[in-house]
């Protein structure tokens, strides 16, 4: 991945707000644009210069990582070290990423910056990060693969009557560990019977008892990149009304799926699957948007919501998540990574979605 050439694609942006340079201080947006992988890094980008900014315990990792750049060590605070960056390349309009500042580091910029213009900016790096690569594209296809090894071997052909919902949590994080996950993407929902009537369930010590649908939402991280899935299972033969559940959840599905190609609309695309369960009269039970952007972030843009103004370019990789939940007897939810094509997309897991009874 060529960090310099992403660097390259904001100069239109700085240029077009009537930037000297702009500040970057979101992790993952700071790793898109750099490499770097530790817990604090910064970015200044002018149009022509750039200079990363760390503390002490990462001056050798940033050697190693962000080779390229002139990178900065400070001791005394960030702000004071980006004002000294700013006198220096004598930039005095300096955008940031107003959803991203806290506001003590903003008051921290305007003391220690005098005479420097901080103007807020949209998060346009998380908008170039929507678009996906080749290299980005195998890491989420190998994050998924370990989601699809450990769905087979934990559930498929594991799950064990008495088991509860924090054992097959932790049997699927190990499985996607021994599949080639870094670590987990995102803490495992695992919910049992009536738990899975909420979207998103803390595992507890309830047993697997006969007769319950087991939700299972989970991902693995490889590399800095997510994967991102749902599968509704049966232990025994589930109520019958979930059942009926089942097959409107995966009929939306579908139906958001279809919908899905380069220029369709958030809103479009939620739509489609959303009139599916208001026809099957649940409505009101599928209270969440239709799904969102997966990569560096587990959660980011595009999101697919029923009021959402974002269009798909080809390249994203989002999920398609339809869910209705039932107090007191459970829910379902199928939930699977897609990648955008021209003419619709390509589903990225191989796991079966079919309501296996187990
Ligand atoms: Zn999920
Ligand atoms: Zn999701």
């Amino acid at each position: 991945m060529d960090h310099a050439l992403r660097r390259e694609r904001l100069d239109a942006h700085i240029a077009e707000l009537g930037l000297d340079a702009l500040l970057v201080t979101r992790l993952p947006n700071v790793r898109y644009l750099t490499g770097f992988t530790g817990s604090n890094g910064q970015l200044l980008l002018t149009r022509d210069r750039a200079i990363f900014f760390t503390d002490g315990r990462y001056t050798e990792q940033s050697t190693q990582e962000v080779p390229d750049l002139e990178r900065v060590t400070y001791r005394d605070g960030f702000a004071a070290a980006v004002a000294e960056a700013c006198g220096r390349l004598g930039v005095s309009r300096v955008g940031f990423e107003a959803e991203a500042l806290t506001y003590r580091l903003w008051e921290d910029l305007r003391r220690e910056a005098r005479g420097v213009e901080l103007v807020p900016a949209d998060d346009e790096v998380a908008r170039l990060r929507w678009v996906k690569d080749e290299q980005e594209l195998g890491l989420i296809a190998r994050a998924q693969e370990a989601a699809d090894r450990a769905f087979e071997e934990v559930v498929l052909s594991g799950l064990r009557r008495g088991t509860t919902e924090r054992e097959l949590a932790f049997a699927l994080e190990l499985a996607m560990r021994r599949a080639g996950a870094d670590e987990l993407g995102f803490p495992v929902i695992a919910a049992f019977g009536e738990h899975a009537a909420e979207p998103h369930h803390r595992p507890t010590d309830r047993p697997l008892r006969r007769g319950d649908v087991v939700k299972l939402d989970f991902g693995a991280l490889v590399d800095g990149y997510h994967s991102d899935m749902t599968r509704t299972v049966a232990f025994g033969e589930p109520p019958a009304r979930l059942r009926e559940v089942r097959d409107v959840v995966a009929a939306a599905q579908r139906a958001g799926i279809r919908a899905v190609r380069a220029g369709s609309t958030s809103a479009e695309v939620d739509r489609a699957a959303r009139s599916v369960i208001e026809e099957a009269g649940l409505a009101d039970r599928f209270p969440h948007g239709l799904g969102h952007g997966v990569g560096l972030e587990i959660h980011e843009g595009p999101f697919l919501r029923w009021d959402g103004d974002d269009v798909l370019p080809a390249g994203a990789v989002v999920t398609i998540e339809p869910g209705v939940y039932i107090p007191s007897l459970g829910g379902v939810r199928i939930e699977d990574l897609v990648l955008v094509t021209e003419d619709g997309c390509r589903e990225i897991p191989r796991s079966t979605k079919e309501l296996i009874v187990l």
